[in-house]
């Protein structure tokens, strides 16, 4: 992604992944919560396309699925310590994420 792509990322998605860089982009402009939910829909968008078996079985149902992200989850979770606290203060105390 180039840097004219990147800043202009919020124009046509409120967040985005971009798994290349292993970088989550937001869009600055909504409130806080709304940056929780969203930061929260592209870790999960993470952990899906991590699971390249899931990715490519439209077979599995949904425990599997749930079975997959919950381990990709965890993973997240365990690298990234912050990330519990940039939520609270999000969802709670209305502190924006970016
Ligand atoms: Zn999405």
């Amino acid at each position: 992604m180039t840097e004219v792509e990147r800043a202009g990322v919020h124009k046509e998605h409120w967040g985005f992944n971009d798994e290349g860089q292993q970088e989550i982009l937001l869009d600055p402009t909504p409130p806080a919560r709304t940056q929780a939910r969203l930061l929260i829909h592209e870790i999960i968008h993470g952990c899906y396309n991590a699971t390249g078996d899931l990715a490519n079985n439209a077979k599995l149902g949904e425990e599997d699925v749930c079975g997959y992200l919950d381990k990709q989850l965890t993973a997240v979770l365990l690298g990234n310590r912050w990330l519990f606290d940039v939520l609270e203060k999000a969802i709670h105390e209305d502190v924006r994420i970016v």
